[in-house]
């Protein structure tokens, strides 16, 4: 008998750790003794209870650790393969925008000629797109969904393409979700109101001054007063609306103005309102192609990106300043409803194989008739895995350099404790780094786990506190 190698112990308190196991699916509150004996292995220092516990639950097993390592992989192909019958879509209706973010990876496409932000969808794409999908296949009979980005999907000059995008999913039960700017919403209430449309991401960076720095309209420089104005209108027509902000060191002081006006505006009270915060990473600066003396002449984004830790940290502790702070989701998030609802539920963890949709099951269309998987290489031809226009062509061998990419085929990821909660870091940041996409990309998995874990416990506290009282 040994201790599994798969066991991640995270303190949260004086007295007690939550020990989370890697494949076995258990989540326990344990006593220091019982971390003392795991580590150690002196099993005959507890009880005959205690150990039949631990051992039942995956923690002490017989498995050398070839053998655990054949567990995860196993479990890995399991999730691989039943993600793939259950494909997500995301369309690109036209690489153009009309706002100018700093920040923005369509600097990078622009570099590719007019004609590309100029291709758009037609409705001959649009017919061919759907039979693409078809082809490649999506759950029937269950509520699917369709993500809509750009560029900017509501242009004005979008308005027909986009109806007859949106009828046609319906046909197939399509519902959709979209990433806008926010700007041009006015002119698609027609659409917007559909019962199929469900739910918006627009980006807010700031209050006024901030937020129209960050982000301008190409011709009026002033985006701040208009999405106000959109967002409350899609939440009083029942729309989800959640609102991301790109935070780095230059705006993180100006969340508390933004808190008053989510107030003010009575967003905070509605159900349909959410919010997270995303760190603008270096790797979008370098997909924007920003050079170094470029981000030296933005003053406000020099040298000012953030951690995600820093981030969780800081919103940690203003939280403890003004309780609203918890408005916020942050990058934790998803590990902490885990583990919290596994703690709440009694149900086994939640496990993933590879780290996001374009490693799984994603597939983005574009404008120019082509197929990829992932956000940040998109217009980077030499990733493309295929076309659906004017003909449907898959390039297996590309498609396949994505979707094999998971934590059982990535060596350092296939000993680590956290592979099945992790997958193996982003993909195309790996590839930027090593020039090779089959690399862990830990991005400082290990601390925000821990920071989700502990925040996760805490919550759970004082939820039974508060039921207590
Ligand atoms: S591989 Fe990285 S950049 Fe691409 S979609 Fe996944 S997380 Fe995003
Ligand atoms: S990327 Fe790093 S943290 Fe994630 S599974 Fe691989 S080794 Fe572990």
């Amino acid at each position: 008998m040994r201790t599994s190698k798969y066991i991640i112990n995270v303190r949260i308190s004086n007295d007690k750790y939550l020990l989370i196991h890697g494949y076995s699916g258990a989540v326990d509150i344990v006593s220091n003794n019982v971390v003392n004996i795991l580590r150690k292995g002196n099993y005959e220092l507890m009880n005959e209870i205690d150990f039949n516990s631990l051992r039942k639950r995956g923690y002490i097993t017989n498995r050398n650790i070839e053998e655990e390592r054949k567990i995860v992989k196993t479990i890995v192909k399991i999730l691989q393969e039943k993600s793939r019958v259950d494909s997500t879509f995301t369309i690109i209706i036209s690489y153009d925008c009309n706002f100018r973010c700093s920040y923005c990876i369509e600097g990078k496409i622009s570099e590719y000629g007019n004609q590309w932000t100029r291709e758009s969808l037609t409705e001959e794409k649009i017919n061919a797109l759907y039979k693409s999908i078809d082809n490649i296949g999506y759950k029937k009979n269950k509520k699917k969904i369709i993500a809509l980005y750009g560029g900017e999907p509501f242009l004005k000059e979008n308005f027909q393409i986009m109806d007859y995008l949106i009828k046609k999913g319906e046909e197939r039960d399509f519902s959709f979700t979209i990433i806008t700017n926010g700007y041009e919403l006015k002119y698609f209430e027609e659409i917007i109101k559909r019962n199929s449309v469900l739910s918006f991401q627009i980006t807010l960076d700031g209050i006024e001054k901030i937020h129209n720095e960050r982000r301008p309209h190409y011709k009026n420089n002033d985006s701040f007063e208009v999405l106000i104005t959109n967002i409350s209108w899609l939440l009083n027509i029942g729309k989800k609306v959640n609102i991301r902000i790109n935070l780095d060191k230059t705006n993180s002081s100006n969340l508390i103005e933004l808190i008053n006006l989510f107030d003010e505006r009575g967003w905070t009270s509605h159900s349909n309102f959410s919010t997270h915060i995303s760190p603008i990473h270096i790797g979008a600066l370098e997909a924007a192609d920003f050079k170094l003396n470029q981000v030296i002449e933005y003053n406000y984004l020099s040298f000012s990106l953030l951690e995600k830790n820093d981030i969780i940290n800081f919103i940690n502790n203003s939280i403890k300043q003004d309780e609203r702070f918890s408005i916020f989701n942050l990058p934790t998030y998803s590990v902490q409803n885990n583990i919290k609802n596994t703690l709440n539920s009694k149900k086994s963890l939640i496990y993933k194989g590879s780290f996001c949709s374009a490693t799984a099951n994603g597939f983005i269309f574009d404008p120019r008739g082509d197929i990829y998987t992932c956000w940040e290489i998109i217009g980077d031809e030499s990733f493309k895995i295929g076309k659906y226009y004017p003909n449907f062509t898959l390039d297996k061998e590309k498609l396949q350099l994505w979707q094999n990419r998971d934590v059982s085929n990535i060596h350092n990821c296939l000993s680590c404790k956290y592979a099945l909660f992790c997958g193996g870091g982003c993909a195309a940041q790996s590839f930027k780094k090593n020039k090779d996409m089959y690399h862990s990309y830990c991005d400082n998995f290990k601390t925000l786990f821990n920071i989700g874990v502990k925040d996760a416990y805490l919550e759970l506290k004082t939820q039974q506190s508060n039921v207590k009282n």
